[in-house]
Order: structure tokens, then sequence, then C-alpha cells
């Protein structure tokens, strides 16, 4: 996963009440099991977690979403989603990163689609691509599906390949977009949404 990020280091300032509190480090620790049992234990284990830091994804190879049977979580922040297994295999595992970064309440400012994708889909010229951006955004040739196809010329690849998605700088600013609540020096990213997904 390591590959998946642009840089070595990220900062996030956290604020409270409007006023920047500190600039802090960020570094993820991630843990991924697989959860066996049958499906009764395996929904009563996800809807009985308390457990903030535990998320938990379906994987089948097509999700119930209903045009395309396309991953997803449920909702922004969430700790539950449904992943499709062949999109995450094309996607070169950037959409597991993607829908991650979703549960993590991911947010692009103001401007952005209200499911959070940005709004700007336009980075010709402006490098590399963060790893909210989806299949149709315009990119530096280097970027494109077909680097030699003409910019916007869909049919042929001359969009995003979202492959060369990577965590930028950006995307870690955007998790702390929303102002996030400190208790005792500690807060909570996201919510305990601890839906099952039936097969
Ligand atoms: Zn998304």
């Amino acid at each position: 996963m390591n590959d998946m990020l642009n840089e070595n280091t990220y900062k996030a300032a956290v604020s409270r009440n409007g006023k920047r509190i500190g600039l802090y480090d960020v570094k993820f620790e991630i843990d991924v099991q697989y959860l066996a049992g049958t499906e009764q234990e395996i929904k009563k284990t996800i809807e009985s977690n308390v457990d903030i830091k535990n998320n938990y994804f379906r994987v089948e190879s097509f999700t119930d979403e209903e045009e395309s049977g396309t991953s997803y979580v449920d909702g922004l922040g969430s700790n539950t989603g449904f992943f499709r297994y062949n999109q995450i295999v094309e996607s070169g595992y950037t959409t597991i990163v993607h829908e991650y970064l979703h549960t993590l309440g991911i947010w692009q400012g103001k401007n952005a689609h209200e499911d959070s994708h940005p709004y700007n889909l336009n980075l010709i010229g402006k490098g590399q691509p963060g790893m909210m951006y989806i299949e149709r955004t315009l990119v530096d040739r280097q970027h494109q599906v077909n680097p030699k196809a003409e910019q916007g010329d869909y049919v042929n690849g001359g969009h995003l390949d979202i492959r060369k998605r990577k965590v930028t700088a950006a995307d870690i600013y955007n998790i702390f977009y929303k102002q996030i609540k400190l208790i005792n020096g500690l807060a909570d990213v996201g919510k305990l949404t601890s839906k099952y997904h039936a097969p």
C-alpha cells in the first residue's frame, strides 16, 4: 500500500471553535483480518461492535448496489461497506484506499458534490491526482488510461487511470476539514454505522 502514498509524511491541522489548536503528524496503522464464522455470527459481531477503530467490509463478486454492483461504504464516515472484488483488483487496489478514506469522513470542502468526490474534475497541469478523483477526471497525459489519447477523449482513454491515484497531502487535509471533536486529547474519526451486508 505504501506505493499509493504521494508523500513521506502527512500533517493535519486540527482546530477547535474555529481556532487552530495544533499541527499533527498523521500515521496510519492498519491491520486487515478475515472475519470467519457463520453469517449469523458475523452479523452479530458487526452489529454489536462498539470500537470505532473497527471497519467491516463484505467482499463479493458483485455488491447489491442497484446500478452496477459497484463498491460502496454506508455513508461518509461510516465503518461498514460492501466491495466488489474485481473492481478492487482492476483499480490496482486503489478502490480499497479510496473507500477507506470515505470511512474516515473525507470531505472535499464546500464545493464538493453530495457524494463527496471532488467538484473540479479537471486536473490538467496540476500533477498527481489524489485518491478521491473518479474515472472521468481529466489529467496530465502520464496519468491517463492511454497517455497518447487526446485529453477528454473518453472513448480512447483520455481520462484518469484510477490505478495511478495516490494519497496526497490534500486528501489528508480533507479528512480533517470538518471539525474533529477532541475529548481529553483524543478524538474519534468517523462513526459507527455497524451495518451488516448479506451476501
Ligand atoms: Zn468514492
